[in-house]
């Protein structure tokens, strides 16, 4: 749906997008995620095709956005950070108003009034935009984004400077979109990001040094992190049994806890999932496990590791990707299916 190939761009002789590639398939919600000035509402401009580039190719449904603009544009649904609204129309008469410019040839009422009632401005509808609230403002934004219908969603920052329960109110408009769009959205927050992406891009210093499931990334780098799993058990018996299952590195008891049970700290070999190895082992022998968890690394801490590793190659070097293993949608989808057949991807299983 969204090819991106390659693509540089300089402003005046500062490189803010260096050798970009990626494609994102139809229906899926993909997040931007990088901190401030690493390039992704440039990133974004260019595929809305407002923005010109220095290098490489960026198509929207096959359609060249430099070759056939105007084509392309119909095609995306653009919220850009500040959205460009004209306060002192009501909103109705707004969304009437992008809805002449954007030449949208469904029937002009009932297309604007099931994209207000979508977006939940039906009841400001004769209000001046200039007095509604930020969160209303937004809204407004978005409804102007979605007029026309677009396939592809392009919504830069769409929480930035909301509070709290109208993130909460955006972030559900953005789930409910995603099931029938495609859906890029870009934050340096990443909670934003984790509560309705399947798919992070981590963009810094103007490069991509990441592109998977939050879970898969919060997987590659959890191999200096170890499993603690309390169980009622003889330690000795214990240390025995968990050591010889296949990829566990080494065992140790953490000691005796509660009732009968120990505590033991079980460390892979390499990245290896063992999770499921020691869970089914323990319960073959008889003993009960009272809990079993992983110091899962949020994705926070991912992004902290991953923006502060100093240059983007060391990032990489963190993640195991060299620049050449591409990011493109397939790796990670085919890597999804490898590591989700039978098994539960949470990192804590409790019993
Ligand atoms: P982000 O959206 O990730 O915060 P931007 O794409 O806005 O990042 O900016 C990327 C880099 O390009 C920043 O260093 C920014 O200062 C620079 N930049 C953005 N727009 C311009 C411009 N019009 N002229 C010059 N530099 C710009
Ligand atoms: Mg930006």
């Amino acid at each position: 749906m969204i090819e991106v190939k390659s693509l540089s761009k300089k402003y005046g002789s500062y490189l803010a997008v260096d050798d970009v590639s990626f494609s994102i398939e139809k229906g899926e919600v993909v997040g931007f995620l990088g901190p401030n000035g690493a390039g992704k509402s440039t990133i974004m401009n260019i595929i809305t095709g407002y923005l010109s580039f220095t290098k490489g190719n960026v198509s929207v449904d096959g359609i060249d956005v430099i070759d056939n603009p105007e084509a392309a544009k119909k095609r995306i649904g653009y919220l850009p950070e500040i959205p460009p609204l004209y306060t002192d129309m009501k909103v109705k008469e707004y969304l009437y108003f992008i809805y002449d410019l954007k030449k949208v040839k469904f029937p002009k009422a009932p297309h604007i009034n099931e994209i207000m009632r979508l977006v939940k401005i039906d009841n400001v509808s004769n209000r001046l935009i200039k007095n509604l609230s930020k969160g209303y403002r937004q809204r407004v934004g978005f409804a102007g984004a979605l007029v026309g219908n677009p396939d592809v969603l392009i919504l830069d920052e769409p929480t930035v400077g909301l509070d709290p329960k109208q993130i909460i109110e955006i972030r559900n408009l953005i789930s409910r979109l995603g099931k029938n769009h495609t859906i890029i959205l870009s934050s340096h927050i990443l909670s934003e990001i984790q509560a309705v992406c399947e798919r992070v891009i981590i963009i810094n210093k103007g490069q991509i040094i990441a592109d998977d499931t939050p879970d898969n990334l919060a997987r590659k780098l959890s191999y200096d992190t170890s499993l603690v799993a309390r169980i009622v058990c003889d330690e000795k018996d214990m240390i025995s049994t968990l050591s010889g299952i296949d990829g566990v590195s080494s065992v140790t008891s953490l000691g005796k806890k509660e009732n009968g049970a120990y505590d033991f700290n079980i460390v892979p070999e390499g990245d290896k999932d063992v999770r499921a190895a020691v869970f089914n082992k323990v319960k073959e022998s008889g003993k009960t496990m009272l809990s079993f968890s992983s110091d899962a690394v949020s994705l926070e801490q991912i992004f902290l590791r991953l923006t502060e590793a100093g240059d983007n190659e060391a990032a990489r070097k963190i993640l195991g990707i060299s620049k050449d293993d591409n990011n493109s949608a397939d790796t990670a989808a085919q890597t999804q299916i490898e590591e989700s057949e039978g098994e539960n991807s949470d990192s804590d299983i409790q019993a």
